[in-house]
């Protein structure tokens, strides 16, 4: 029993689902025998997935979906409480799953339900028929509903530090993330010796937008920006908003050539969208933006640096006339505010 505690408490503590999944199934196996353990679940549109098994003979085919339609789905669903087949073989409305499991012989599936909402099922097999003992049951049940509690709560973790980590208006990260994983990144990078870069983002003339078509109308622009932005980068990439009408994007392993050509990419990308009332309010009858691109380690060897290269690449491209891409180069000649810089 303390080593079942135990055993819980630590599943309890587990905020990865994944984790947590593995440590149910591993809980279960440890208290009652059986051969196989499937952990599936309950997804809308009426369907179970297979998310965890333990024991399982991969070698077998396996089903990884049963839809409503399958009479183990609907079965779980109309009862919400443990079906239990001592002899699988004896029961013709299940055959297909026994098709899918072939040796399997009884069969335990025990739902896990929190507030009237079925979450999933853990099902155990054996191979041989006869089935779980009373007891036997009782101890799934017990370690299933405290298994439902954890879910909920990994869940709800999930949610809370995803909402503090996005920018309500956007969805894309918020200022504190993007510099945290910016962090880490330049860590990263420093200790294994490669390179990424950062695009620094600000929509031209957006003033004018907002005055001529009002606030809520400009809000509506951002997060038409902001999807622009997420859909035309690579999964490692990151983009997030840096206040106002400024975006930011990290491009992990990316050198300023490839980032550049990025940031034109992008460029074009909303230049060629018909924003609502652009036509009117912008100076060039389109929206449009301006970005700067710098590389770590080519331009800075700093964080703090890095950023402000980027930042002086974007201010350079609005100088030079807006709607355009300016990478940092050492080069050039001083803007005008950096004057209080060392100049050498
Ligand atoms: P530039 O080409 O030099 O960047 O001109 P700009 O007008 O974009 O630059 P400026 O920084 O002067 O103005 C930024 C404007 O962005 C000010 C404000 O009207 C608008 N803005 C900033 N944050 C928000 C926001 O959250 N929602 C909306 N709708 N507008 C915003
Ligand atoms: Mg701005
Ligand atoms: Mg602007």
């Amino acid at each position: 029993l303390s080593a079942l505690f135990s055993l819980i408490q630590d599943m309890i503590g587990s905020l990865d689902l994944d984790v947590l999944f593995g440590r149910v199934l591993q809980i279960i196996k440890d208290v009652v025998p059986c051969d196989e353990l499937l952990l599936l679940l309950y997804q809308e549109g009426e369907r179970l997935q297979l998310r965890k098994t333990l024991g399982l003979n991969s070698a077998l085919t396996y089903r990884e979906v049963f839809d409503g339609s399958s009479a183990l789905t609907e079965e779980i669903n109309r009862r919400r409480e443990c079906l239990h087949l001592p002899d699988l073989e004896a029961d013709r409305r299940f055959e297909d799953y026994l098709r899918d499991y072939p040796e399997t012989r009884s069969l335990l599936c025990v739902p896990m339900v929190l507030k009237e909402q079925l979450l999933g099922v853990v099902n155990l097999h054996k191979k041989t028929v006869g089935g779980f003992s009373e007891r036997e049951i009782r101890l799934v049940q017990a370690i299933t509903a405290q298994a439902a509690i954890a879910m909920e709560n990994a869940r709800l973790y999930q949610q809370t530090r995803d909402l503090s980590n996005t920018d309500s208006l956007t969805r894309l990260a918020n200022r504190r993330y993007f510099q945290a994983v910016m962090e880490k990144e330049f860590a990263q990078a420093r200790r294994y010796g490669t390179n990424f870069s950062l695009i620094m983002i600000d929509i031209d003339h957006f003033k004018r937008y907002n005055d001529t078509h009002g606030h809520l109308q400009g809000d509506k622009v951002l997060r038409d920006v902001a999807q622009i932005l997420h859909d035309n980068i690579r999964g490692i990439d990151l983009a997030g908003r840096f206040g106002g009408e400024e975006f930011v994007i990290l491009m992990p392993k990316t050198n300023k050539e490839g980032a550049r050509a990025a940031a034109e990419k992008l460029r074009l990308c909303v230049a060629e969208r018909e924003f609502s009332g652009a036509a009117e309010s912008q100076p060039e009858g389109r929206l449009t933006l301006s970005l700067g691109v710098a590389e770590f380690p080519e331009d800075a060897d700093s964080l703090e640096t890095l950023q402000e290269r980027a930042d002086q690449a974007l201010y350079q491209a609005k100088k030079e006339g807006r709607n355009q891409t300016v990478a940092w180069n050492s080069t050039a000649p001083p803007l005008p505010y950096l004057t209080v810089l060392p100049l050498r």
